[in-house]
């Protein structure tokens, strides 16, 4: 057909740029019937307590696996959905199944978790992000307060008057917020007491060589002392080994993420894990 000589074409000419252009064009074309034909799934990577170490947390990490490109990494086409404007619809579908899936572990009788889901920013701006997560909420079932949004620091340079009403409402609703990839973006330093957020994530190049970089651990230092003054909760995103982990307890850090302790997992993989530390709860005779 024309089609195929066409690609012949290029891919003679121009092999490099052909297959860059192809693949994202294979992925823009795929996001739309993604979400019909189940090829997203979510994985679960957990959040500890930086003082009694146990599981009190997860945050729910979209993966994609396309039929031909196999499994294909959120930093590939979360960016795509968000200029295609699809990224409305993949949010939707990853808060409620988040929620559908912690309700359904509750409803098991296993420990009660918070779940996080990553909410792009664009959210804010289009489509309706509080009817969205009323709704879903309401049709699994699940209490609100076993759930959070986690949004980025870019989200508030548009407009902070309307962002921080739009929380405010979540927040009634009882709904957490966390601040996602915190230094990473315009820096809300400045702004941070004025916004109504429940914790902090800092970011994983905060985190990498804070052992050995004198600088970087003042910072640090400072970063959570301050969050902290305003009532705030940090959490330390990325944690890879042990001298970070213990470095980051001393700094005071209330939670700790990263693959020291898990890497995200699969549904049915967590759901073990998770059985795991509801067991060592209830033999401690902790009340929850
Ligand atoms: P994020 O929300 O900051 O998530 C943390 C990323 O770091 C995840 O990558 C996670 O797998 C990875 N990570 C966790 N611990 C470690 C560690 O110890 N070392 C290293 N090197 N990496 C670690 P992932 O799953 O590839 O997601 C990348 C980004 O894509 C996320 O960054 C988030 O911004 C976005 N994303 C993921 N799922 C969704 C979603 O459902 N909706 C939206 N809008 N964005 C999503
Ligand atoms: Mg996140
Ligand atoms: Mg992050
Ligand atoms: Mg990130």
């Amino acid at each position: 057909s024309a089609k195929e000589e066409g690609d012949g074409c290029h891919r003679f000419y121009e092999p490099k740029l052909a297959t860059a252009m192809t693949e994202k064009m294979r992925l823009e074309n795929g996001l739309y019937n993604a979400l019909q034909t189940n090829q997203f799934s979510l994985h679960y990577q957990p959040k500890m307590n930086a003082t009694t170490g146990q599981l009190c947390g997860i945050e729910a990490l979209i993966r994609w696996l396309h039929p031909e490109l196999g499994l294909v990494p959120p930093d590939k086409f979360i960016p795509l959905a968000e200029q295609a404007g699809f990224i409305l619809e993949i949010d939707k579908w990853v808060f409620r199944e988040a929620c559908r899936q912690n309700k359904a572990w509750q409803d098991a009788g296993l420990q009660p978790i918070c779940v996080s889901v990553n909410i792009s920013g664009r959210h804010f701006f289009q489509g309706n992000l509080i009817e969205m997560i009323a709704s879903a909420l309401e049709d699994t079932g699940l209490p609100p307060e076993y759930v959070s949004i986690e949004i980025t620091e870019g989200v508030f340079m548009r407009d902070m008057e309307q962002v921080i009403e739009t929380i405010l409402y979540l927040r009634k609703l009882g709904i957490q917020i966390s601040m996602d990839d915190f230094g990473t973006g315009y820096s809300t330093l400045n702004q941070l007491q004025r916004l109504p957020i429940s914790d902090v994530k800092l970011d994983r190049s905060f985190i990498q060589g804070i052992t050995t970089d004198e600088k970087k651990s003042s910072i640090v230092r400072a970063i959570i002392e301050l969050v902290h003054s305003m009532n705030m909760r940090v959490v330390a995103e990325g944690v890879e080994t042990d001298d970070e982990s213990r470095f980051c307890k001393e700094l005071k850090c209330d939670e700790l993420q990263g693959y020291l302790f898990s890497r995200p997992l699969p549904a049915h993989q967590f759901e073990e894990l998770l059985a795991v530390s509801t067991a060592a709860i209830t033999t401690n005779g902790s009340t929850g």
